[in-house]
């Protein structure tokens, strides 16, 4: 069986995308990309896994390097069909396609307060937990209480505890894991002390972030004991460029699309920044976002 009888017979919309107009980097060829809605997710997602299909499951594609020309490789996306945003007391269950973002207004909405430093990450849920993803001090793992997910052929409820949680790292990443939905575990607050302090996070994001070109946020991990930006300012390497992808002038650690970049620019700009860390300061960086080629 094909991915297409799959998606014909879960009523699944598909067709070929431009991968390059769903990641956040603005790169990537053509490829089949289905849409996931809540009714449907968790047959299709254990359909394509029983017939073997390879498959990409992609949120929002703000942490995604995705290769170009015609791939052979299947999109699964999960947004605005599977988004929905629950609140009970102080729990907020939300669909896995949910922006990141928007469950953090919800939250400051109701009063609900732990979520500010998320805001601002232009994440879905579903790739969040994937990446634990965090920002100001905080991270998902401190707000996350359960994660239900297609794991093995059925639908499981993970309590966080469960998910090997730390820095940019989940068990979703070592196990075919794929959340469905995702449950935070808030506290009441005041709604303008956390309307403050998103709108204060957000005023550091716009000063010290590139926010103005195409990038997949910060291109490599935080090394232990070090800052990638630091290192590669003190190569030297700001602004370096390859094609149109460069180290970005206003932070080192964003490598960013300056309008026209190709995977191989993007590539290009990675292999150099990691060569020349690695031969002046000794440290190996690690790229952060998903490479799809
Ligand atoms: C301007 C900018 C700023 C950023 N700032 C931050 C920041 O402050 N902190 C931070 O941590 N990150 C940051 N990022 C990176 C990125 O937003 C996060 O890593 C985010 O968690 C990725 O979510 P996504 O939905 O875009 O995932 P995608 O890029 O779509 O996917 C990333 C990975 O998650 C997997 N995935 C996606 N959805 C699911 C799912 N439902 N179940 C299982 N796996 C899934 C994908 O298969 C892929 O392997 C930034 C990016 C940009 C562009």
């Amino acid at each position: 069986m094909t991915a297409e009888n799959i998606f014909d017979r879960y009523g699944v919309k598909y067709g070929k995308e431009r991968m390059s107009q769903h990641t956040t980097f603005g790169v990537g060829g053509n490829a089949l990309m289905a849409e996931l809605g809540a009714e449907n997710a968790a047959q299709v997602l254990i359909a394509l896994e029983n017939e073997n299909i390879a498959f990409t499951l992609i949120g929002k594609g703000s942490n995604m390097l995705v290769a170009d020309g015609e791939l052979d490789r299947v999109f699964v996306h999960m947004g605005r069909e599977i988004s929905d945003i629950q609140v009970t007391g102080s729990s907020i269950i939300c669909g896995a396609g949910a922006p990141l973002s928007a469950v953090c207004v919800k939250a400051r909405d109701m009063s609900l307060t732990g979520l500010e430093f998320a805001y601002g990450i232009p994440a879905s849920v579903g790739g969040a937990v994937y990446m634990n993803a965090g920002a100001y001090g905080g991270e998902i793992k401190d707000v996350l209480a359960s994660v239900t997910a297609v794991c093995g052929g059925e639908i499981r409820k993970f309590s966080a505890d469960e998910l090997d949680l730390g820095y940019r790292h989940s068990r979703l990443m070592d196990e075919r894991i794929f959340c469905l939905s995702a449950e935070f575990a808030l506290a009441p607050g005041n709604s303008d002390e956390i309307t403050a302090r998103m709108d204060e996070l957000m005023g550091k994001r716009r000063d010290k972030q590139p926010l103005e070109y195409r990038s997949a946020g910060s291109t490599f991990k935080r090394p232990r004991g070090a800052y990638a930006a630091a290192l590669i300012e003190q190569c030297g390497l700001k602004g370096y460029t390859a094609g149109g992808a460069q180290v970005s002038r206003k932070h080192s650690g964003f490598v960013i699309n300056t309008g026209d970049a190709t995977f191989d620019d993007v590539m290009a700009v990675i292999d150099h920044v990691r060569r020349t860390v690695k031969q002046q300061t000794g440290y190996d960086l690690e790229v952060e976002p998903e490479i799809v080629s």
